[in-house]
């Protein structure tokens, strides 16, 4: 499960730091305050161009872009979005899709959540990439009200404010209210 960064990875990293360097000066001129952010947000833009923040809650938002600026310029980390918001209908499709998997919704929402219960729908999760980053948003992801919630999802986030710097309890997988067996 932890492997190591390809160099491929680490290629698409240092490609994309340099290109933020470059965009760093039009940022400059365009908004000075938020040169860094914006320059960060443009490589990494290039670098995982099929994400799509739309659909997130403004805090789960910034919250992830101020993460991710904050990785990259401070530890040259890309952490890219896998998945942000789903719809309703999205959500019940994946649901559904389990549950023909597994056998039953019982043992389906261990693995995907039906959409009342999906932080996705609600727009506060965040499924991350690559693996690297991940770890960076888990060590340095408090700060920003960011937390992994699952023990068996590396990549799954949420943006959970309301604990106000508290991690919440990691669960073992989605759909168990204790940590419990999956
Ligand atoms: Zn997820």
């Amino acid at each position: 499960m932890d492997q190591p960064p390809t160099i491929r990875d680490r290629l698409f990293a240092v490609v994309t730091v340099f290109l933020a360097v470059v965009l760093l000066l039009p940022a400059l001129v365009w908004r000075p305050r938020r040169a860094r952010e914006l320059a960060c947000g443009w490589a990494l833009g290039l670098r995982f161009p099929a994400e799509d923040l739309t659909g997130l809650t403004d805090g789960a938002r910034a919250a992830f872009t101020a993460a991710r600026t904050e990785a990259f310029w401070r530890h040259g980390q890309l952490i890219g979005l896998t998945s942000g918001h789903r719809d309703p209908a999205a959500q019940q499709r994946l649901f559904d899709e389990e549950v023909r998997r597994c056998g039953s919704p019982a043992a389906a929402r261990l693995r995907v959540l039906p959409p009342a219960e999906s932080g996705h729908v609600a727009g506060i999760a965040l499924d991350v990439r690559p693996r690297e980053g991940a770890l960076w948003l888990e060590k340095h992801g408090a700060r920003h009200d960011l937390y992994r919630t699952y023990d068996n999802e590396w990549w799954h986030f949420e943006y959970r404010p309301e604990t106000h710097g508290v991690p919440p309890r990691r669960l073992p997988c989605p759909g168990v209210a204790e940590p419990a067996s999956c």
